[in-house]
């Protein structure tokens, strides 16, 4: 059965998903990761979207329905864990249909909640490692060696280019304005947990794989 991640930028879905997938196999549909491989292809629909990620505006449902429902399709038989996906009631709405669609219906939502301000000094101290893709805190998890990757000795440790202040403002706002209120759309149908996602990682996890 499925489940929904809802939570601002940076509070933590991705690793989380990472650990979920890991310990019970979900399929980890994230549609900022559909968003970037319809980017990679240069295609006319990646150009678009690529303005989206560029500044942080929500993209066109319709457009992002269309590569939802296909990725659903295309693992039909698997448990999903929705990530970024919905992002407005209308999508929600959509999500429910499409399910139905397919014979399934989602299982549980876990609403990630964390204040605006812990996200911002999250995000502007957070870096990537260019060749492995491991991610750093500068504050709270930073690299042994200074500048060097722990995990596979890269000296590329940088920052993601939209983990910046701008950016982040439009991420978090459409956030707050528009995804926000799913929180009561799904705890209204008795299916939403609220997980304290300021708690260090294992703990969250704990949260979560305890609530299922
Ligand atoms: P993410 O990787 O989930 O942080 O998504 C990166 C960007 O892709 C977001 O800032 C949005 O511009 C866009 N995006 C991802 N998922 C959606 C969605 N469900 N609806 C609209 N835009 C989306």
């Amino acid at each position: 059965m499925h489940l929904v991640f809802l939570g601002p930028p940076a509070c933590g879905k991705g690793t989380q998903s990472a650990a979920l997938v890991k310990k019970f196999g979900y399929y980890h549909l994230s549609t900022g990761d559909l968003m970037r491989k319809e980017i990679a292809t240069d295609s006319a629909l990646g150009k678009m979207l690529k303005k989206n990620i560029e500044t942080g505006v929500l993209a066109a449902s319709e457009i992002v329905n269309e590569l939802l429902k296909k990725d659903i399709e295309n693992n039909r038989q698997k448990s999903i864990l929705f990530d970024g996906y919905p992002r407005k009631v209308d999508q929600a709405e959509y999500l429910d249909a499409v399910l139905k669609e397919n014979k399934s219906t989602l299982k549980q939502v876990f609403y990630f909640d964390i204040d605006a301000e812990e996200l911002f000094q999250r995000i502007l101290s957070r870096i990537t490692c260019k060749a492995c893709e491991a991610v750093y805190n500068l504050q709270t998890n930073p690299p042994k060696e200074d500048g060097v990757c722990d995990s596979c000795g890269s000296h590329d440790l940088v920052k993601r280019g939209d983990d910046n202040e701008e950016i982040l403002k439009n991420r978090i706002k459409s956030f707050y304005e528009e995804t926000a209120p799913l929180r009561e759309f799904y705890q209204k149908r008795g299916i939403l947990t609220v997980i304290d996602a300021r708690a260090p990682v294992e703990i969250v996890t704990e949260q979560i794989v305890n609530a299922l």
